[in-house]
């Protein structure tokens, strides 16, 4: 397999299976699966100055502020790893982020390679959560919180495909399929080649 230098942003609502296609793709193309709601947990978890001020905020399934979200990105780049490339998971959520991230990237002459929107109907995104919030008791899946995320989701996330489509970056697949499908339609993306 050849690691290239893929530089990805998968899109998709909370629940559309972007964590679970992201541990696929890391270990095809050797790159790192960048979650910022798994650092962001892990801060919560550790209880560090950032995760203090952050819990309340994603318990009420709200978002984090841009420049904390910004500033993790940042400091996750610096780290090695990503010379060979990264996938990125629940980030850019708001357009600003997402302008953000276009300029840290242009700054480092890497532009963004892939981005790929995963699209599933919100009553099965409810469907999955709830069963995701039972197996694994995060704090954020229960029915009031997943609402709440959805919203936010319609609200400020959405617009950010609309901001790729825009400059023609986006291709968008359905994330309704079975898991291999789907890995399989975006391993025919990604391996169409950088920009492509
Ligand atoms: P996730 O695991 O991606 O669903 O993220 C869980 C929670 O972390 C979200 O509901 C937000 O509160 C917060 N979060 C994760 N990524 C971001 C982001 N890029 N911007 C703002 N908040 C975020």
């Amino acid at each position: 397999m050849t690691s290239g230098n893929i530089r990805l942003v998968l899109l998709g609502a909370p629940g559309a299976g972007k964590g679970t296609q992201s541990e696929g793709i890391s270990k095809s193309y050797n790159i790192p699966h960048i979650s910022t709601g798994d650092i962001m947990r892990k801060a919560v978890a550790d209880k560090t100055e950032l995760g203090l001020k952050i819990k309340s905020i994603m318990d009420s399934g709200a978002l984090v502020p841009d420049a904390m979200v910004i500033d993790v990105i940042r400091a996750r780049f610096a780290k090695p790893d990503c010379q060979n490339g990264f996938l990125l998971d629940g980030f850019p959520r708001t357009v600003a982020q997402a302008e953000a991230l276009d300029s840290m990237l242009k700054e480092l002459s890497t532009p963004l390679t892939h981005i790929i929107e995963l699209d599933v109907p919100d009553n099965i995104l409810i469907e999955r959560l709830l069963g995701r919030g039972k197996a694994s008791g995060r704090s954020d899946d229960t029915k009031e919180v997943i609402e709440s995320r959805l919203k936010t989701y319609h609200e400020q996330t959405a617009p950010v495909a609309n901001f790729y489509s825009k400059s023609n970056r986006l291709t968008k697949i359905s994330g309704t399929a079975s898991v291999e499908t789907i890995s399989k339609n975006i391993n025919d993306i990604l391996k169409k080649g950088v920009g492509a």
